[in-house]
């Protein structure tokens, strides 16, 4: 599979960065300076996710079709949990006359306390839907889980339920982050086994707050390897070692998945570019984008 991959290091890689949807204005003003800063690096897309069950949905589409007349296609996530046929179809109607033509379908998680789970479960019948309302219009990418879901039942389950998103007709998929390599090169192995062939694009955690990257971890069911934790939890609260350290473990890995012929690179921003610019820089993407 390795090798496989390296044959295709000519082939030309994509690059994204996801945000999140700002609550207030002065958010959405840093955000738009944010996206200023990484537009000028020419990515592939950009993505704005997507609260399940109410808490940003009209955010979501605000900031979307904001970016997305700005000149770089904005993908929205859109989350299948809590919403009927008619939600989804009147979201896929919008997008659609608004000219986007790439979505990130997940099942989403509602938060606790909200019961009602929609007329969708999962989300490859979210990719049927999207499919059946508007055939090819949208490119589809999903999520994986090099390190398997939190609520798999077991890894073999998780994977089976993968290739149903694929089936459903994903066109690519995003990883949930990691720290562990092998776990991606393993996923990638036995998918690839189980005949998918479609680009699973590493999704990159930029480390930066270690308080915040233990809560979310131990939530998303991403492993952040003990050596790091270790280091990290020496530094204590120096943001400065934090960050540069953060930055030299996340630059190196991308420098390793890029060598073994990943097909992109998408950004978890959390709506800061400096983190993942620094990367950037530091693998000199500059040289892998082409400015057409
Ligand atoms: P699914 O693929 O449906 O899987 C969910 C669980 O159900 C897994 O354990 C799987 O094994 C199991 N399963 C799947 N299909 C079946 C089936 N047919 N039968 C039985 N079991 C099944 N969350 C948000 O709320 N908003 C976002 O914008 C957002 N963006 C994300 C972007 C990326 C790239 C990633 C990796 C995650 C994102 N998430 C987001 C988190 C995601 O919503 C959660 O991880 C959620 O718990 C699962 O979503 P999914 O689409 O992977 O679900």
């Amino acid at each position: 599979t390795r090798s496989q991959m390296n044959s295709q290091n000519q082939i030309q890689r994509r690059f994204s960065f996801e945000f999140f949807p700002p609550k207030t204005p002065a958010g959405m003003e840093k955000l738009q300076t944010v996206r200023d800063e990484l537009a000028t690096k020419c990515p592939d897309f950009f993505s704005v996710t997507y609260g399940a069950g109410g808490s940003t949905q009209e955010r979501t589409i605000d900031t979307v079709l904001k970016l997305h007349n700005q000149g770089i296609d904005t993908a929205p996530h859109l989350s299948c949990i809590g919403a009927t046929r008619n939600d989804l179809t009147e979201l896929l109607n919008l997008y659609k006359e608004n000219n986007i033509n790439r979505i990130v379908a997940l099942r989403g998680d509602l938060p606790s306390g909200m019961g009602a789970h929609g007329e969708l479960r999962y989300a490859n019948e979210l990719v049927e839907f999207i499919r059946e309302h508007s055939g090819d219009h949208f490119s589809i990418e999903v999520a994986a889980y090099p390190e398997f879901h939190p609520q798999a039942t077991n890894a073999e389950a998780d994977l089976i339920n993968f290739k149903k998103k694929v089936d459903a007709g994903a066109n690519s998929a995003i990883t949930q982050y990691f720290y562990n390599i092998d776990a991606y090169f393993y996923f990638i192995d036995r998918v690839e086994a189980m005949g998918i062939d479609i680009p699973i694009v590493p999704g990159i955690m930029p480390i930066t707050n270690y308080a915040n990257l233990v809560r979310f971890s131990d939530m998303c069911g991403a492993e952040i390897p003990r050596w790091i934790r270790k280091q990290l939890e020496a530094y204590g609260d120096d943001v400065e070692s934090i960050c540069k350290f953060g930055e030299e473990v996340v630059s190196e890995m991308c420098s390793t998945l890029l060598q073994e012929g990943v097909p992109g690179i998408h950004f978890y921003t959390l709506n800061q570019a400096a983190p993942s610019l620094k990367i950037w820089e530091n693998l000199n993407l500059d040289a892998l984008v082409s400015k057409a």
